[in-house]
């Protein structure tokens, strides 16, 4: 179903002191589900409530306290699944984490080590046009999706003596999505999560909100020589790659990419000066601009992971995924995809229509009106350009999708120029008054009357002979009459009609 018409780009490469290096980058990326209640406890999700509000007694950890699975959970990841065009495990089960941290009361984190209920599937990561001006992408593999809790908040700086932890959030369902190491560059590592948050956002699964910590990834990077990765690419053996560094819990764009960067440096410089990388977990730091080791890397086995003995294996019907792949909306690709072949769209302009779906359906409602083309131009260049300077979102545009078709039908039936089209559109966002009435309020209707463009040409030729003069002897000076009629019409004349007659009067 994906669209393959895209170039593949070329891997960022670093230039050391002895030789080039190319990155290599694998995302796992820790995704809250949108539900209302937590994985296995009824406790609200809600954001922002007062400190431990959203706790049932098995989110604390109390003796005794069975776990519940949420059948909401469930369905997001299958949905999740299959909107990464991924394979979804009939059976799955759940594993006991085993490690100690004040936030997580239960002394263990509930996840799905051995069996994850979504297996391998894939994403298409747009990356902008290459040199010669074609659309490039990167097809990402997907390993596995697995549910797991959160843990809750530390709070360290409330007290100067004391510590205090919040178990809100403790509990609340997580997807882990990993990605295979198909990441080439800091860019493709942003680029893939804007788009996992982008098919999460349409599919109502997560809402990508980076800054709550709804969305957060651990990046891993390795660097390698030119060629390494073609070779791990053709045989899937990791030995052709570099040692890997993961860079946790990473909550926003700009510092995964900042990262990454820092981190392929530093390990390409220890491996031009002769040393080797030790698999380790760090941290960045955006205030240092470096990254710095957390602790080594562990194991499975220093986790201690065994099979929840209180969670049964998890076993859905297909029917139940069938059910679910049948009422998936339409994602983004296919979208895009649609855009660019029902309005005559270019790759870029449908991106960006359907970087979100409240604009996909605002711009639909325009397009469906009207001229395709013409309604995209003005929903990304006036509306989005007007939004961005309230900073106001699409929803609550004063411009309804019926206001904007309507005004672009006046450009097209030429009652209006596209000039004044601009002043009309914003009378109506700025009042909420409908197009067609403040072109016929304002009097704003263009004047393709050739007679009253004639007279006004006339007047004008009669008004200026030194002028006329001039420009019969150069004809680039006809453009001051055009701009003196527009200007005696109050700017409502049609250009072309304007263009034609003084080019003829000026030719007599
Ligand atoms: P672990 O279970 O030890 O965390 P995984 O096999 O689950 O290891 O891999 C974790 C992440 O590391 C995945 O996203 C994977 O793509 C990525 N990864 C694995 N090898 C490399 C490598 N050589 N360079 C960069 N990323 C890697
Ligand atoms: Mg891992």
């Amino acid at each position: 179903m994906l669209d393959l018409t895209y170039d593949t780009p070329k891997p960022k490469t670093i230039a050391g002191a002895k030789q080039d290096w190319e990155l290599v980058i694998g995302l796992e990326v820790h995704a809250q589900v949108s539900t209302n209640a937590k994985l296995f406890s009824g406790a609200s999700t809600k954001f922002g409530a007062e400190p431990n509000s959203n706790v049932a007694f098995v989110d604390a950890g109390m003796p005794g306290m069975l776990p519940v699975i949420n059948e909401a959970c469930i369905e997001q990841a299958v949905c999740t699944g299959l909107g990464l065009s991924a394979k979804i495990n009939l059976e799955s089960a759940f594993d006991r984490k085993n490690y100690f941290y004040p936030d997580l009361p239960q002394g263990y984190q509930i996840s799905q080590l051995y069996h994850p209920i979504v297996g391998e599937g894939e994403v298409l990561v747009e990356l902008g046009p290459n040199s010669s001006g074609t659309p490039t992408a990167r097809l990402v593999r997907i390993e596995r999706i697995h549910l797991e809790q959160d843990a809750g908040k530390s709070v360290h700086d409330m007290d100067p003596a004391l510590s205090f932890v919040d178990l809100n959030r403790t509990g609340v369902a997580l997807m882990e999505i990993v990605s295979k190491p198909d990441i080439r560059g800091p860019e493709e590592a942003a680029a893939f999560v804007v788009k996992l948050r982008q098919i999460m956002a349409y599919l109502g699964t997560c809402d990508g909100n980076m800054q709550n910590g709804n969305l957060r990834a651990d990046v891993n990077v390795s660097v390698c020589a030119p060629g390494q990765y073609e070779k791990y690419q053709a045989t899937q053996d990791f030995s052709h790659l570099g040692t890997r560094c993961e860079i946790k819990n990473m909550n926003s764009m700009r510092f995964i990419q900042a990262a990454i960067d820092v981190e392929a440096k530093r390990q390409i410089a220890i491996l031009e000066s002769g040393g080797t990388i030790t698999q380790e977990t760090r941290l960045y730091d955006p205030d240092k601009g470096e990254t710095r080791s957390m602790r080594s890397k562990e194991e499975a086995h220093d986790y201690r992971y065994f099979p929840d003995p209180d969670l049964l294996p998890l076993v859905i019907e297909q029917s139940y995924v069938d059910a679910i792949a049948a009422s998936l909306p339409e994602l983004p690709d296919a979208k895009k995809t649609r855009f660019m072949a029902d309005f005559g769209l270019a790759d870029y302009d449908a991106s960006v229509l359907t970087a979100d779906l409240d604009s996909a359906e605002y711009f639909e409602a325009v397009a469906g009106q009207t001229n395709g083309k013409l309604a995209a131009n003005w929903v990304i260049n006036e509306l989005f350009g007007r939004l961005k300077k309230d900073n106001r979102e699409i929803e609550d545009s004063p411009v309804t999708p019926t206001q904007l078709s309507a005004l672009i039908a006046l450009i097209e039936a030429e009652t209006i120029s596209g000039k004044i089209a601009k002043d009309v559109f914003e009378i109506s966002y700025t009042t909420g008054r409908d197009p067609a009435e403040i072109v016929e309020t304002e009097g704003l209707k263009q004047v393709t009357d050739t007679g009253a463009i004639e007279a006004a040409v006339d007047q004008i030729i009669a008004d200026n002979p030194d002028q006329v003069a001039k420009a019969k002897l150069n004809p680039k000076l006809a453009g001051w009459f055009v701009g003196q009629v527009m200007k005696a019409t109050g700017g409502k004349a049609n250009p072309k009609a304007v263009n034609q007659i003084v080019a003829a009067k000026l030719a007599e």
